[in-house]
């Protein structure tokens, strides 16, 4: 059988869980969440990385951030997962919802403009599949709007635009470590900041709003609440995991890169023969071989695609609905027509497995079963 994810152990998760019981610190900010830190921030070359629970809570703090009142607005696609826009939701800014590309499905930088008001707060572009949006253009438009860029980084660690990491454009990201990413303790993400105007302020949010952060610095000499926040901290336990996964950053991007490279190698005969299509990397793009998706003719052979291999043994998955036209994105006032590209797309998208628990005989067995299904 092929999983679409399957989990697995790479190197120390299990050792560094049991340290964190000898060094007697399950909670937050021990010696795993501060190596993790470091790792970001010296492999992504930002100023400041923080562990979150979530990249969702990552994405719930920028928002806070950045102030949002009611009436904001912030602008992303419609092809991306709830949290994107549900982050911002939450607290007190209208999502405006845009259509992708239809190469990258990323959001379309020639449509930000037109949706941009004067209740724009920030763009939030998210690196579909780990192939950067266009972030120079993005970052000409969010200068000329004096507007925030938060870049949805969850695809895309160690992705590159033009030879620099996504995740380093905005005034804030968010990288997610859930089961089904490149790097996971199962639930986990991180904010990164970009700013140094919003160091403080990130810690306070993430420690309850309190300055516990500084306290255990020895720059204050007791902590006290001085502004709002939530309890955004990971345990040590979920860091230990994550940073073990961290040292293997070299073995699980070329695992992930190899099996990448042979599904592009073997099927674009078949999938011309077909009418799929392959994904599209951009030249300045860098992805960081998070999933590797193909495009079905219509929505009946995608079905009977994913069918096909499910009787196979192996497991293929579709994604994303398009969100302007989900129960809260109709209430937000989304209508058919509104994102063409988006809602094509969600009907015709297939991921293969990819994960790091595969080997290439996994991917021959995937790749038999596909070039035997004929449309
Ligand atoms: C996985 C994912 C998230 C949410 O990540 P969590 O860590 O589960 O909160 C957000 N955005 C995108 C694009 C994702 O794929």
């Amino acid at each position: 059988m092929i999983d679409f994810n399957k989990v697995a152990v790479l190197g120390n998760e299990l050792e560094y869980i049991q340290k964190t019981f000898q060094n007697n610190h399950l909670s937050g900010d021990g010696e795993f969440t501060k190596k993790c830190h470091a790792f970001l921030e010296s492999s992504l070359g930002v100023e400041k990385a923080l562990l979150t629970t979530s990249c969702t809570h990552a994405l719930e703090m920028a928002a806070l951030l950045i102030n949002l009142q009611p009436g904001d607005e912030i602008i992303a696609p419609s092809f991306t997962f709830v949290s994107t826009l549900n982050a911002f939701l939450l607290h007190g800014a209208k999502p405006i919802i845009v259509d992708v590309r239809p190469d990258t499905l990323n959001l379309d930088e020639n449509l930000i403009e037109e949706h941009i008001s004067e209740h724009t707060k920030a763009i939030v572009p998210v690196h579909y599949a780990g192939v950067s949006c266009e972030m120079d253009k993005i970052q000409t438009i969010a200068n000329k709007h004096n507007l925030h860029i938060i870049e949805d980084n969850a695809h895309g660690l160690f992705s590159k635009f033009k030879g620099k990491f996504t995740g380093t454009f905005g005034t804030f990201a968010a990288q997610s470590f859930h089961e089904t990413k490149n790097f996971t303790c199962g639930e986990g993400g991180a904010l990164l900041i970009n700013n140094p105007n919003f160091y403080e302020r990130a810690e306070i949010i993430r420690e309850k709003g309190t300055d516990r952060s500084r306290f255990f610095r020895g720059m204050i000499d007791k902590y006290t609440w001085v502004d709002i926040g939530s309890s955004y901290i990971p345990s040590d336990i979920l860091s230990a995991v994550l940073f073990a996964q961290f040292e293997k950053r070299d073995l699980i991007q070329q695992r992930r890169k190899i099996i990448w490279d042979q599904y592009n190698k073997i099927l674009p005969d078949w999938s011309v023969e077909n009418g799929f299509r392959l994904p599209v990397v951009p030249q300045d793009c860098e992805q960081s071989y998070h999933m590797f998706y193909m495009l079905a003719p219509d929505l009946n052979t995608r079905t009977r695609f994913i069918q096909t291999l499910r009787e196979e043994d192996v497991y293929s998955v579709f994604h994303y609905l398009p969100l302007h036209l989900s129960s809260m994105g109709v209430k937000l006032g989304g209508k058919a027509g509104d994102c063409p590209i988006t809602e094509k797309v969600s009907d015709q998208l297939v991921r293969l497995p990819l994960n790091n628990s595969m080997g290439l005989d996994d991917v021959e067995q995937v790749l038999e079963t596909i070039l035997a299904f004929k449309t």
